[in-house]
């Protein structure tokens, strides 16, 4: 679940920050972290995402050429999905704000129009994806296999062979059988 997200300028000034209504946060863990930030970008020149585990959580950044995106999620959760949302958040912002971060006087408050981009969301936003078959959380990659219109989710291939959807009718036929 993304508990929440920060977006903040190369300097470290928090340009906008979001949490989700049932989220819990350390804020000294937090406060420390963004300071070790600075010396990830020193070091970063690509925008490739990187992710650091603290206790039960995972904090999952983005470092672009303008922004510094931030999000925190359980540490449970899928790598692949929490990137999805990072690269759209990041994408989202910075063609709402292009204007505005090109000049060198910002006002932080200009960005909480961003609260707009969230309204298309249902909150808590799930980050966390089970294999259909054996039902193990997946952390890192899956395949994918759709029946009658719905996608299916597995942490393996020997999984998703494994895998074969009941419809309604064999479902009822079971129970009849087993009763
Ligand atoms: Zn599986």
């Amino acid at each position: 679940m993304l508990e929440k997200l920060w977006i903040l300028s190369k300097d470290g000034r928090v340009f906008y920050t979001k949490s989700c209504p049932l989220s819990e946060t350390n804020e000294n863990l937090i406060g420390g972290f963004l300071g070790a930030i600075h010396m990830f970008i020193q070091e970063t020149i690509s925008s490739e995402i990187k992710s650091i585990n603290m206790t039960n959580k995972k904090l999952s950044f983005q470092v672009d050429e303008d922004i510094i995106v931030v999000l925190q999620t359980d540490y449970l959760d899928n790598t692949i999905l929490i990137t999805k949302l990072l690269k759209t958040i990041t994408f989202q912002f910075k063609s709402m704000f292009q204007e505005i971060l090109k000049k060198k006087v910002v006002k932080v408050s200009q960005f909480n129009k961003f609260d707009t981009y969230f309204s298309n969301f249902t909150f808590p936003i799930e980050l966390s994806l089970s294999c259909a078959s054996c039902n193990d959380l997946i952390i890192f990659d899956f395949t994918t296999k759709e029946h009658n219109g719905e996608k299916f989710h597995f942490c393996c291939e020997s999984c998703k062979k494994l895998y074969l959807p009941l419809d309604l009718n064999e479902n009822q036929n079971l129970i009849n059988l087993t009763n």
